[in-house]
């Protein structure tokens, strides 16, 4: 190993560490402290002050820049759950329904929520996807975030995503539980090689010190499961931020 990547792999740990112990109060807001809305996505304006910050999500990964490494390995211990689900206005939500977990670089972590976005809110290369889901977890002590996303393409229909679109509440921001079981398992990719950043919450109030893992395995979804998303969100998506000197690292496992 060259010393420079000795240099690139301390500044990870010490990125992954800065974002486990830096949160002391909760960053995953209950509820929204001011309407807000994808067409204007200046939301500092709104008060929220943090979505103006240097180390703001999404952002376009290059590939060509992206510091190659060996990184840690995400364990996932999932076990199924019944469904729990909001339409919050803002996009379609699952609810953390009993204890899920994952460990990362020596940290706990549990499931919270997933939801979607359309387009895909990451790009890859200067590309979107034409969707990517988000799985949010904290650190029940640090409260620390981290999300896992995946970039989903046209493709196969996806048995997940079908009990999610049937489940769909109708009416908005009223959690309903259903009887369907869901199984984060079956869209966890067998290669789960991931892109790695420090980032925020892509909707306000953009709470920074978001340890991102985008998985470079893409789902599928087939083209009649995107278009019944949407037909209702068709463009969730928080417009690219800027990287300023932040590293991207790839998992090279
Ligand atoms: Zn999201």
């Amino acid at each position: 190993m060259t010393s420079i990547n000795s240099l690139k792999l301390l500044s990870l740990s010490l990125i992954l560490t800065l974002a486990s112990c830096s949160k002391t109060e909760d960053p995953l807001p209950e509820s929204e402290a001011a309407h807000w809305d994808y067409e204007h996505t200046d939301w500092t304006d709104l008060g929220y002050v943090d979505c103006s910050g240097t180390i703001q999500s999404p952002v376009n990964i290059l590939s060509m820049e992206t510091i190659k490494a060996d990184l840690p390995n995400v364990s996932i211990s999932y076990s199924p759950f019944p469904i729990k689900i909001i339409d919050n206005g803002h996009t379609l939500q699952v609810n953390n329904n009993g204890v899920n977990k994952i460990s990362y670089n020596g940290h706990d972590y549990e499931f919270k929520q997933f939801h979607f976005h359309a387009h895909s809110e990451h790009q890859l290369d200067g590309k979107s996807s034409e969707m990517e889901l988000h799985l949010v977890h904290q650190d029940p002590n640090s409260k620390a975030l981290l999300v896992l996303g995946f970039f989903i393409e046209p493709g196969s229909a996806n048995d997940l995503f079908d009990k999610v679109l049937k489940n769909w509440p109708k009416e908005k921001e009223v959690e309903q539980t259903g009887t369907d079981s869901i199984d984060l398992n079956s869209i966890i990719p067998k290669d789960k090689k991931y892109f790695t950043y420090t980032g925020s919450l892509t909707t306000p109030p953009c709470s920074q010190g978001v340890s991102f893992i985008l998985f470079k395995q893409h789902l599928n979804f087939s083209t009649e499961q995107i278009s019944a998303f949407t037909a209702v969100y068709d463009h969730n998506a928080r417009p690219i931020q800027p990287l300023n000197n932040r590293l991207v690292f790839e998992d090279l496992n």
